[in-house]
């Protein structure tokens, strides 16, 4: 059976940086009752604290983070990158662990988001572009959705080799 990533906010867990959690979700409680879900929160997993302080990504994006031309920082500029690398890497563990080919992450996280992010100003607004554990699943080849592409993902689940 397919395995399936997903960000363990998404799962009703307090871990956001702000001590919330979102859901909960149909297609998400359907998976997890078959078996499929590994959750994770990269930002937990990597060593941070729960609530912690909002990061952000100036002038890059998870890319550039995991290439070392970008970091993750605080809004006092406290450097988080390690954590977040750390934390992707564990993912990618998961992935390897598991043989996941998709993903599901939360969207707009510095971590987790696939399509969108925060500009590093914390000023709200968002830019396209992918967090740091995004990036790294992406490039290892994985499928990665987020909480507004549940449709999506279960097509792409559908479409997977048995
Ligand atoms: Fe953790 Fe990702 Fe959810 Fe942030 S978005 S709380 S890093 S699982």
């Amino acid at each position: 059976m397919h395995k399936i990533l997903v960000s363990r906010c998404l799962l009703g867990h307090r871990v956001r940086y702000d001590g919330g959690a979102s859901g909960p979700f149909d297609q998400l409680a359907v998976w997890l009752a078959e078996g499929r879900v590994v959750g994770l929160c990269p930002e937990v997993a990597g060593g941070l604290p729960t609530p912690r302080p909002a990061a952000e990504i100036p002038g890059g994006q998870g890319a550039e983070v995991l290439d070392g031309q970008a970091r993750v920082l605080t809004e006092t500029g406290e450097d988080v990158s390690p954590e977040f690398l750390h934390g992707a890497h564990l993912a990618l563990e998961q992935v390897r662990l598991h043989g996941i080919r998709i993903a599901v992450l939360k969207a707009n996280s510095p971590s987790c988001g696939n399509l969108l992010t925060y500009d590093g100003t914390f000023s709200g607004v968002k830019v396209a572009g992918e967090g740091v554990t995004a990036a790294l699943l992406k490039r290892h080849g994985v499928q990665v959705f987020s909480e507004l592409e549940l449709a999506e993902a279960a097509r792409a689940l559908a479409n997977l080799p048995a």
